[in-house]
């Protein structure tokens, strides 16, 4: 263990985890997780999980009962595939990013059959383009991505709820990194099977994940014979979920801390939570363009819950990275993807102030400023202040 890795050291050198995940965790979902273990399936453990399936639920916009699962969020990414579809069926991915990509990795280790929609990265989905193929194929599943981490679009679910309603096929979305800081509105708009995990805009570490089904879903999982699932079938997990515990080993600490996360949300109201999403992450793009730093999404709707900024000509976006961790211990991402080295990304998701975000800019505009760009001090922060103060 080298010294910057003890816990006195990582605090005193001021770390601020700026990523689109894992995300900051509060202080008080911290402590909830440090309570002394129980059993996960005693009474403790169940009141917990059935506390937080029913704050989740209007999160969601559901009244879908919610499966938890001990995963990081490709775990229940390929959950939702393996539970409605199987050798010799077919879906339709519509990509917008990386994580659109994983979804059709994922389906062809499955031996599924894969048809894409290829978005240009930084685009909105082409819902015309998603109907046509809905009219040649009965597809069993249209999946897509909520919030495209890796380029900051937000995908319009009504819209592909709206196009599946009447056909048999399912819309299965992951909203890893939405849920929680961009609306969900699951059972009106029709999303079939929404995914997700703790530690995004949730505000929980990393390693818990969850699904919420739809009827129409459960109508095909129950059908369908040819699943090869054990740790992920849904259906034994929604029997488990009928008694407030989850098929194996619940990662009750986990449990906890989401309970936690949750209570906060709902103590500061649903509502305002997605407003100060909205506005936090408005106001860094505010104060990103007068440090010359250009949105990479070229249409709305444009993500809250991260913003990613295209890198000036003549930078390389891992040394802005480098640089901001090295001189000020604040941490955001690149890109590990064709992006890579053209892009930075900063979470605008979870426990988030004006603070952070103006943090945020006065770290940049030091970075960029080393790299030689030519700004005016204080430029981001004064554009951001401006904008909070305009949409106070
Ligand atoms: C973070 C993320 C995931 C999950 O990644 P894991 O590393 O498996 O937790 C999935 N989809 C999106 C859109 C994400 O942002």
């Amino acid at each position: 263990m080298t010294t910057t890795d003890t816990p006195s050291a990582i605090a005193s050198t001021g770390y601020r985890l700026r990523l689109p995940g894992p995300t900051e965790v509060p202080e008080r979902v911290r402590q909830a997780m440090a309570r002394v273990m129980v059993n996960h399936r005693g009474p403790e453990c169940r009141t917990a999980i059935g506390e937080a399936e029913e704050m989740i639920r209007p999160i969601l916009g559901t009244t879908n009962r919610i499966l938890f699962f001990a995963s990081s969020g490709t775990g229940v990414m390929e959950a939702a595939l393996v539970n409605v579809a199987g050798p010799g069926h077919r879906i339709l991915v519509v990509e917008h990013g990386q994580f659109g990509e994983r979804f059709t990795t994922i389906a062809k280790a499955m031996n599924i059959t894969v048809d894409t929609v290829a978005i240009e990265w930084g685009q909105a989905i082409d819902v015309a383009a998603v109907e046509a193929r809905l009219r040649e194929h009965a597809y069993r599943a249209v999946v897509v991505v909520h919030n495209e981490s890796s380029t900051g679009i937000v995908a319009d679910l009504a819209a592909l709820g709206a196009l599946v309603r009447d056909r048999p096929t399912l819309l299965i979305a992951d909203s890893v990194s939405g849920l929680g800081g961009i609306a969900m509105r699951q059972d009106e708009w029709g999303v079939d099977i929404v995914v997700s995990a703790s530690q995004k805009a949730l505000m929980c570490p990393p390693g818990l994940a969850l699904a919420s089904v739809s009827a129409k879903a459960w109508r095909v999982i129950g059908q369908d014979e040819q699943r090869s699932a054990f740790y992920w079938d849904f259906r034994r997990a929604l029997k488990s979920a009928e008694q407030n515990e989850t098929a194996f080993t619940a990662p009750v600490s986990l449990i906890y801390g989401l309970r936690e996360a949750l209570t906060m949300m709902h103590e500061e109201g649903f509502a305002n939570v997605l407003a100060r999403h909205k506005k936090l992450s408005a106001a860094l793009r505010a104060g990103g363009a007068a440090l010359g730093l250009a949105d990479f999404c070229r249409d709305e709707p444009r993500s809250n819950t991260v913003v990613v900024f295209k890198v000036p000509d003549g930078l390389e976006g891992g040394a802005i990275v480098r640089q901001l961790y090295q001189d000020h211990r604040t941490v955001i991402a690149g890109a590990r993807n064709r992006l890579s080295g053209r892009v930075i990304r900063f979470g605008t998701m979870g426990a988030l102030s004006a603070g952070t975000i103006l943090t945020d800019l006065l770290h940049l505009e030091d970075a960029l400023t080393k790299f030689g760009l030519p700004i005016e001090p204080g430029a981001g922060l004064k554009a951001a202040t401006e904008y909070l103060a305009a949409t106070a």
